[in-house]
């Protein structure tokens, strides 16, 4: 089986295409490489002992788009090419859903050309908006996010629900990732943000390893047990190891037409103060901090019902939070400057 990954030069699709590898499946990477590098899919071949075909390109060229579908027989897409920093996304609204919406729609017809019917979605815990109580489920209609970030999810799930209508062999499934987190455990492939990281973690990870002087915990007075937000962390490689779970369900559940949607996380929500504890508790680190004023949207606490994959997909996230943190240093330690180290 051949399956295209969008974006898989990026930090979830590359452990992705690892898992892919390891799994029997071959994969050919488009990434224009907005925000990623080569070098990450070089290793990732390093740590399968195989090959991956690479085309670097965008989502929005629609006849790079037919040409690719031309060379290789795809059997499925996995779709992760977007832009995801949720705060430059309300500056820059229109390149958010130029990006994230018409370079699905783009994709989406390509495939339609291509009599290719068998799409992953990366979406997000975003798509629950404000609106939902927590833990969230898949049943819970979508929200309002506050961002154009979140509601460029939204918007390309209603899109996969209606091709799913206008045709009837289209196979969708959406991924709603909650906080991924860590590393491949050789240290080889990670998280690279460019610039000051607006994530929890590699800003952690950017203070223990000297590049940052100290954490700003965004608000302490939350109503949650320790004042800091809430969050379900999930490893990335459990992340990796559910999109191989939804693509063997999609592709040995024959029946099945139309879209179905999955939480991947683990069900347990973690606050700031507790990773900054367990980070130091995993590394022997110390991670100097501020407790600083609340960040704009974000929300108190939300995390995974995770019971629909485990049953349908036979898929949980297993990797513990010390793994999480010893897995995030390990990378970082051995590539300070990510992949440009
Ligand atoms: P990432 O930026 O590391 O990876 C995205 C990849 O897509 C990059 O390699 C980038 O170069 C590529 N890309 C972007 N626009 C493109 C375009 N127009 N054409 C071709 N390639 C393009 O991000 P990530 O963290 O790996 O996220 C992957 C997906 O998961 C995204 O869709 C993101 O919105 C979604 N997601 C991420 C998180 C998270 O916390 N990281 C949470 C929920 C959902
Ligand atoms: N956070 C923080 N300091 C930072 C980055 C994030 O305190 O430098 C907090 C943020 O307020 C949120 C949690 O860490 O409560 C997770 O934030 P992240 O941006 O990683 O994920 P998301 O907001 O998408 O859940």
């Amino acid at each position: 089986m051949k399956i295209l990954v969008t974006g898989g030069a990026g930090y979830i699709g590359s452990h992705t295409v690892l898992s892919l590898l390891n799994n029997g499946y071959e994969v050919v990477v488009y990434d224009n490489l907005c925000n990623s590098s080569e070098v990450s899919l070089q290793r990732v071949q390093q740590l399968a002992g195989n090959t991956v075909e690479f085309v670097q390109g965008d989502i929005q060229d629609k006849s790079a788009l037919t040409a690719l579908f031309k060379q290789y027989p795809i059997d499925a897409v996995i779709h992760f090419a977007a832009l995801k920093a949720v705060g430059e996304s309300t500056q820059l609204p229109l390149a958010y859903y130029q990006n994230n919406v018409h370079g699905t729609l783009c994709l989406l017809e390509a495939m339609q050309v291509a009599n290719v019917h068998q799409f992953i979605f990366s979406s997000s815990a975003t798509v629950y908006g404000e609106e939902n109580a927590v833990p969230y489920v898949e049943t819970m209609t979508l929200g309002t996010p506050s961002s154009p970030y979140g509601a460029s999810k939204v918007m390309v799930e209603r899109v996969m629900a209606d091709v799913a209508l206008a045709n009837a062999q289209f196979k969708g499934v959406s991924l709603r990732y909650f906080n991924p987190i860590g590393a491949h455990p050789s240290g080889q492939i990670g998280e690279d943000p460019k610039g000051i990281p607006n994530n929890l973690l590699p800003y952690v990870a950017q203070v223990a390893v000297g590049k940052r002087d100290k954490l700003n915990i965004f608000g302490g007075d939350y109503p949650t047990a320790d004042g800091s937000c809430e969050r379900d962390y999930l490893h990335v490689m459990d992340l990796a190891d559910g999109h191989v779970a939804a693509l063997d369900w999609l592709i040995k559940n024959e029946q099945f037409t139309g879209v179905e949607a999955f939480n991947l996380g683990t069900g347990t929500p973690v606050s700031v103060f507790a990773i900054v504890n367990a980070f130091e508790q995993a590394t022997g680190k110390t991670i100097a901090y501020d407790v600083a004023p609340r960040r704009a949207g974000d929300l108190p606490a939300f995390w995974a019902d995770a019971n629909k994959a485990k049953i349908q997909l036979n898929w949980h996230a297993s990797r513990t939070l010390q793994q999480m943190m010893e897995d995030t240093w390990n990378w970082q330690s051995n590539n300070p400057n990510g992949f440009d180290s």
